[in-house]
């Protein structure tokens, strides 16, 4: 059995589908609540593969909100994913994807130290974070989009925001060694990050924000923001293709530009129906197919039977492990998500 530990991406958005969830008496509370809320198991579900194979998954609610974050309510963050581990495991699940901030959440606030969760001993490699096939599933989203609106990758600038991030990182990484992209541009706050990944691909400018956008002809969002923040389109190159791949979204704008093309970054689409009401809740175009390529990863596992935390830690995603878990994702059915 394979698990996906979720959260919602807001305080509004949680109060919405509070029903839906299955606790309607959690749909008028304030931040306080939900900090107090434990985890819980709302959706249980079977997933066929391309081949013909069958897996059972079920669904923990972390009741993490990103609010927590932007109001310091530290403690009760770092409590919702524990206790969502926690749930976890004890209900026998073999391999769980730490979806959104939850790994986020594990990796900035050392959690590895806090095996111990009242009488449950976390076993790490249960656990996944679901990056490689996120940075995977990012990177083709990249050559197959730009070859779609006919952007040429070799005449092509790319910035790549939250470039020093574990997603981030790998997908340079890929766009690096596997494409023939001109001109990759490094987007992060900490400097000295920035720098030691410049140092490791060779290559690469280290820009601002503000400097870097009206220079990209695709641009990938793969920060680490609680709250998206809003871009002019005007300033941007046309044709330019956008992949937000920030959950909740890095991007707070809604553009409507025939010129600027948006794709739902690290999503994937199944081959098959799936029985699970979950990515209703979640906003997904098409529900019974779409879901987020980390969730996708703790499915793959389970199929492939690599019970192992093969995403953890920090900057450890290498493209070789993007093209294993990548060749999975192929042959069980899966697609990145291409419509804008
Ligand atoms: P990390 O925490 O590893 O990296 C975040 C990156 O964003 C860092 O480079 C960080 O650098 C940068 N960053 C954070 N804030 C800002 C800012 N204000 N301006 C510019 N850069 C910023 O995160 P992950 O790589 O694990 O995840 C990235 C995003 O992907 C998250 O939104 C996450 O929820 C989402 N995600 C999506 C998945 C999917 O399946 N679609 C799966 C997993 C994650 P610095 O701090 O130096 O600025």
């Amino acid at each position: 059995m394979f698990g996906l530990i979720g959260h919602l991406t807001s305080l509004e958005h949680a109060q919405s589908v509070a029903d839906a969830l299955g606790y309607p008496e959690y749909a008028n509370q304030g931040l306080d609540f939900w900090c107090s809320a434990p985890p819980q198991i709302v959706d249980h579900f079977h997933v066929t593969s391309v081949t013909g194979q069958t897996i059972e998954g079920k669904y923990v609610e972390s009741c993490f909100l990103p609010e927590m974050l932007m109001n310091r309510r530290i403690k009760a963050a770092i409590r919702k994913i524990l206790n969502a581990m926690a749930l976890a495991q004890k209900n026998s699940i073999n391999i769980t994807a730490l979806g959104g901030f939850s790994s986020i959440i594990f990796e900035e606030f050392n959690l590895k130290d806090n095996k111990q969760v009242r009488n449950v001993s976390l076993e790490f490699d249960r656990f996944t974070t679901g990056n490689t096939h996120t940075a995977y599933v990012i990177c083709r989203q990249v050559e197959q989009g730009s070859a779609k609106l006919g952007i040429d990758l070799s005449k092509a600038t790319i910035a790549v925001c939250g470039a020093t991030g574990d997603i981030g990182s790998g997908v340079c990484r890929w766009l690096d060694r596997n494409t023939n992209t001109q001109e990759l541009l490094l987007i992060a706050r900490n400097q000295e990050r920035l720098k030691r990944l410049q140092d490791e691909l060779g290559r690469g400018k280290i820009m601002g924000l503000e400097e870097a956008l009206p220079e990209a002809d695709v641009i990938v969002w793969v920060a680490s923001m609680p709250k998206g923040v809003e871009i002019n389109p005007e300033t941007l190159k046309k044709p330019c293709l956008i992949i937000d791949g920030g959950y909740p979204k890095n991007l707070d704008t809604k553009i409507k530009h025939s010129d600027v093309h948006i794709l739902k970054g690290g999503i994937v689409e199944h081959s098959l129906d799936i029985d699970w009401k979950i990515m209703e809740i979640v906003s997904m175009d098409i529900p019974s197919r779409q879901m987020f390529a980390c969730f996708a990863e703790a499915i793959l596992l389970e199929f492939e039977q690599w019970h192992t935390n093969f995403s953890w830690g920090r900057n450890q995603i290498t493209v070789t492990k993007m093209e294993q878990i990548g060749t999975a994702s192929v042959k069980h059915g899966f697609q990145p998500l291409l419509n804008w």
